[in-house]
C-alpha cells in the first residue's frame, strides 16, 4: 500500500465537480483516505509550489490556486503515486489521454483540475504539509 497526495484545484471546485473527479478516483481503485476543504493562503500557495518559483507561469499559478477553495486529499492503494499520476493524465489537458481526469474536466494548462505528487518522498513532504496523521484514517 502506498500513499499520494492530491489537490482538486480552484476550477474545479469553483465548477461543482469534485464528485465527479472522487468518482474517477475511487474507480482506478484509490481510497480517499483524508480530505478537507481549505482556503489555501497566499504563503502557503506559494511554498506548495517553491520548485516553480522562477518560472514564467508562478504569479498566475499563485494567484489560481487562491482564488477559490481546493480540496486536499489523501489517496491510498498499490502503487497510489503512480496511478493517480496516470488517471490525472498530461499537465496540458490537449495532451492528456482519453478517459483522464484533465482530458475529461481540465480547461487549459494552467486549470487543470487536479494536483497529485511525483515521487513518494514528495508525496509524503505534501501530505504532511497539510494532514496531521490522526486526520487520516487508512
Ligand atoms: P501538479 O504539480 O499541479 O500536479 P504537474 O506536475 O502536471 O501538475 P507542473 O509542471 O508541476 O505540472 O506544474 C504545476 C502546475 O503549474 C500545473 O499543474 C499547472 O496548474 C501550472 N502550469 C504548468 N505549466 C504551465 C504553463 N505552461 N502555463 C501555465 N500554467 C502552468
Ligand atoms: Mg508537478
Amino acid at each position: 500500500m502506498q500513499r499520494t497526495f492530491s489537490i482538486i484545484k480552484p476550477d474545479a471546485t469553483k465548477r461543482n465537480i469534485t464528485g465527479s473527479i472522487n468518482n474517477i478516483i475511487e474507480d482506478s481503485g484509490l481510497r480517499i483516505i483524508a480530505q478537507k476543504r481549505i482556503q489555501l493562503s497566499v504563503s502557503q500557495a506559494k511554498e506548495f509550489y517553491s520548485i516553480h518559483s522562477e518560472k514564467s507561469f508562478f504569479n498566475d499559478l499563485i494567484k489560481y490556486m487562491t482564488s477559490e477553495p481546493v480540496i486536499v486529499q489523501v489517496l491510498e492503494g498499490s502503487e497510489a503515486v503512480l496511478t493517480y499520476r496516470n488517471i490525472m493524465g498530461a499537465t496540458d489537458p490537449n495532451q492528456a489521454d482519453e478517459g483522464t481526469i484533465r482530458k475529461l474536466h481540465a480547461l487549459n494548462v494552467q486549470e487543470n483540475s487536479v494536483h497529485g505528487s511525483v515521487s513518494n518522498v514528495n508525496a509524503e513532504k505534501e501530505i504532511n504539509f497539510f494532514f496531521k496523521e490522526d486526520e487520516i484514517v487508512g
